[in-house]
C-alpha cells in the first residue's frame, strides 16, 4: 500500500487514515483498542475534531508513549479568537499533547483570511507560531468555500467530502489541490453509510495519489476490513467497476448525497440524513435508523415551514422538502410494516 504525502505539510502517511467520529459512539476501552489496532497496523493520520465530544479525550489515551509517532489533526468551529484559543487549548488538554500536526476551521460558512475583521486566521497564526499547531487546514461541505480556500493559498490541507458518487466539481477541487501542492483530505469517503462495500470505496480513491481518505470506523470488524487491504489492495476494475457504475445509476438524479450544504434548518431538522432515509434504511442495516432517536428526529419533518431555504442551497437541485416528505411518508410504512426495507 502506498502512502500519500499531503501537499506543503509534507505528511506522509499511509493511504488509510481513520476519521474519529465514530469512536464518539465506542466505549473508551473498545475506542482505544481499536486505534492502537490502526496504529499497529501502519495507520499513523488520526483526524479527530474538538466538536466530536470525547473523541479527542481518546486518541489522548491511546496515543500515551506513541505521541511523536502519528500525525493528529483536530478542528475548531470557533466564530471569534477567544473560542479559538478555549478550543485549542481544550483540544491539547485532551489530546494529551502540546502541539497538533493539522489544526482545522471546521465547516466554516466563510473562507477565513488575514484581515476579514474576524481574527480567526490570525489566531491560527500565532498558534503556529507558538508552535501549538504545525500546519493550517480547512474542512467545508461548501463547493464556494472550498473554491475560496483553494484560491487563498493560505490552507495547507482542505478536507472535503469525497467518494464514488462524487460529481466532476469534486474531481476539480481533488485537481486543483495537486497543482497547488496542497493536501486533499477525503471525508465521508463511504458516503455517509450509503456505499456498503468497502472494497469499492477503496479501489476508486486509491486512483488518486494525492487523497487521503479518512475512513470513519467504529468497528474492529470494519477496521480489520481497511487493514486486509494493505495485504491485497482492491482494484478498480471488472466487478468492482461494475458495482460502482450500478450504484452510480441507481443513485443519480433525485437523492441526497448528505453533503449538508442545506443547513441549519430552522426547525432543526437533520436533512442530510433525514431526506436520504429511505436509502439508508435499504442499504445498511435497518435497526439501528428505526430506533427512538430516529423515529424523533425524523418526526420533526412534520414541522417543516416550507420556507424553502435548503432547496435553495442544494447543489444537486433537489426538492429538499417534497424529498423530506417522501422520505417522512416510507418511514412511517416501514415502521408499520407495510413495507419492507429488504
Ligand atoms: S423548507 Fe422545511 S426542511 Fe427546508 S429549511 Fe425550511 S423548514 Fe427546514
Ligand atoms: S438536500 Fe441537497 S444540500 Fe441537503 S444534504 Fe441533501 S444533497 Fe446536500
Amino acid at each position: 500500500m502506498k502512502n500519500v504525502i499531503l501537499g506543503s505539510t509534507g505528511i506522509s502517511t499511509l493511504k488509510n487514515a481513520l476519521g474519529c467520529l465514530p469512536l464518539q459512539r465506542d466505549s473508551t476501552e473498545d475506542a482505544v483498542k481499536l486505534i492502537r489496532r490502526a496504529y499497529e497496523a501502519g495507520w499513523t493520520f488520526f483526524d479527530t475534531a474538538r466538536f466530536y465530544t470525547d473523541s479527542e479525550e481518546k486518541l489522548g489515551l491511546a496515543f500515551e508513549g506513541i505521541r511523536e509517532k502519528v500525525f493528529i489533526a483536530t478542528k475548531t468551529m470557533c466564530k471569534t479568537p477567544e473560542e479559538f484559543w478555549n478550543q485549542l487549548n481544550t483540544s491539547l488538554t485532551n489530546l494529551k499533547t502540546d502541539y497538533v500536526d493539522l489544526y482545522q476551521f471546521h465547516n466554516p460558512a466563510f473562507c477565513p483570511k488575514p484581515g476579514d475583521g474576524s481574527g480567526l486566521y490570525e489566531a491560527m497564526l500565532e498558534a503556529k507560531a507558538q508552535g501549538k499547531i504545525r500546519h493550517i487546514g480547512i474542512t467545508n461541505h461548501r463547493l464556494n468555500v472550498a473554491q475560496e480556500a483553494i484560491e487563498s493559498g493560505l490552507y495547507e490541507t482542505l478536507q472535503f467530502p469525497f467518494c464514488y458518487l462524487s460529481t466532476e466539481k469534486e474531481l476539480n477541487l481533488v485537481k486543483q489541490c495537486r497543482e497547488k501542492n496542497m493536501g486533499f483530505i477525503a471525508m465521508k469517503a463511504l458516503s455517509g453509510g450509503l456505499i456498503t462495500n468497502a472494497a469499492a470505496a477503496y479501489a476508486y480513491i486509491n486512483q488518486f495519489d494525492n487523497v487521503l481518505p479518512i475512513w470513519g470506523i467504529q468497528r474492529m470488524s470494519e477496521l480489520e476490513e481497511f487493514i486486509s487491504f494493505q495485504k491485497k489492495e482492491p482494484e478498480y476494475s471488472g466487478e468492482i467497476k461494475q458495482l460502482v457504475e450500478k450504484d452510480r445509476q441507481e443513485l443519480c438524479g433525485s437523492f441526497c448525497r448528505g453533503c449538508g450544504y442545506c443547513m441549519p434548518c430552522p426547525q432543526k431538522i437533520e436533512i442530510n440524513n433525514c431526506a436520504r432515509m429511505s436509502l439508508m434504511l435499504r442499504r445498511a442495516p435497518s435497526a439501528s435508523w428505526l430506533n427512538e432517536e430516529w423515529q424523533k428526529k425524523m418526526s420533526l419533518i412534520t414541522t417543516c415551514i416550507h420556507c424553502n431555504k435548503c432547496s435553495s442551497h442544494c447543489p444537486y437541485g433537489l426538492d429538499t422538502p417534497k424529498l423530506l416528505q417522501e422520505n417522512y411518508i416510507d418511514y412511517q410504512e416501514v415502521l408499520a410494516g407495510r413495507r419492507s426495507v429488504s
